[in-house]
């Protein structure tokens, strides 16, 4: 059997809609359904097929691939709940279930093993690279699932990502992302704390942030993402914070790596202060902006004019 040939897409917003254009450059079969007509339109119009509801999309499909916000949105597709009929008692029983939403890993297994009683695979394969990972198709695919699976999955996987990883069994996939995605809030919060005392002592950012660079403070934020403005060309903070990796969308994956940990009674108190932190943020009216703006949050408020 030929994977991949054709596929439904199901959740087409700022991730989604980038990565099935992805497909369709890459030739795919490609149904696309989402609860917004207009990011449908916008798909049709590249060349994707519309389908009036999931269960339409998923007609004789070999990959099914959904991208949608919460583990609560995945389990009601699936599965089903008051309101929807689950794809579980339409899906073709050798279909490939792709779901790459940042979602809890218990739902992530949850929908995995519902699936896997009706002979249906299904990976999960949260991405990491943000909007412009999805548009450039160069995202970092984390995938939990069986070996099998993952091998029949990088057919499509690697038409929207350049880095695939198999990183173990059913939900490993989120746990992953959601360690990576705790690090990079904890060295995004730790450089901006570290860039503004130099700053508060008289020093350039930009000289700070090449001494940094060159030392061991060294790190992915001052390497690609800095978070002081005009240090950086091309990057949010030189950009009003706009664009790139919402703090709203930072501070539900510290949700879930905060749950994760309580789970497993692990210790996190980095990761319990980067949320605290993100949480004041969002709550100051900044969710909306990058997750680099917290920054800002580091400027003593009695050195301000
Ligand atoms: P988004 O809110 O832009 O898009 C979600 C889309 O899902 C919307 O178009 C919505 O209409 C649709 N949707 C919701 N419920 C649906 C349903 N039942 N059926 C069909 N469509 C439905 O979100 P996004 O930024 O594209 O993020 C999607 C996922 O990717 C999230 O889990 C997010 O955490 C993760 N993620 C986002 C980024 C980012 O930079 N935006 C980066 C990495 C991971």
């Amino acid at each position: 059997m030929q994977f991949a040939l054709k596929v439904a897409f199901i959740g087409l917003g700022n991730m989604g809609g980038p990565m099935a254009i992805n497909l369709l450059k890459a030739k795919f079969n490609v149904t696309v359904f989402d609860l917004m007509p207009q990011a449908v339109d916008t798909l049709v119009e590249k060349g994707a097929s519309s389908a009036a509801t999931a269960i339409d999309a998923v007609k004789d499909v070999d990959v099914v691939i959904s991208m949608l916000p919460a583990g609560k949105h995945v389990e009601a597709l699936f599965l089903g709940d008051d309101k929807q009929q689950g794809l579980i008692s339409v899906l073709p029983k050798d279909c490939l279930v792709i779901d790459s939403s940042t979602i809890d890993t218990a739902t992530a297994q949850k929908v995995g093993n519902a699936l896997a009683k009706e002979s249906i695979a299904f990976i999960d394969a949260p991405v990491s690279g943000g909007v412009g990972g999805a548009t450039a198709g160069t995202l970092t695919f984390i995938v939990g699932g069986e070996k099998d699976d993952f091998e029949r999955a990088t057919l499509v996987l690697d038409k929207m990502g350049k880095n695939i990883f198999h990183a173990g069994p059913l939900g490993a996939g989120q746990t992953a992302k959601i360690c990576n995605n705790m690090l990079l809030s904890v060295l995004m919060a730790g450089t901006s704390e570290a860039l503004q005392l130099a700053i508060d002592n008289g020093l350039d950012p930009k000289v700070v942030s090449d001494i940094m660079l060159q030392s061991s403070g060294r790190n992915w934020t001052l390497e690609l993402y800095n978070p002081c403005p005009n240090v950086m060309p091309n990057v949010p903070s030189s950009n009003g914070y706009e664009g790139g990796f919402m703090v709203d969308l930072m501070k539900k994956d510290l949700g879930l790596a905060m749950d994760t940990a309580a789970k497993s009674h692990s210790v996190t108190p980095m990761g319990e202060l980067a949320q605290r932190l993100y949480t004041k943020h969002s709550e100051q009216g900044k969710g909306k902006l990058d997750f680099s703006s917290i920054f800002t949050l580091f400027s003593n408020p009695s050195k301000k004019s």
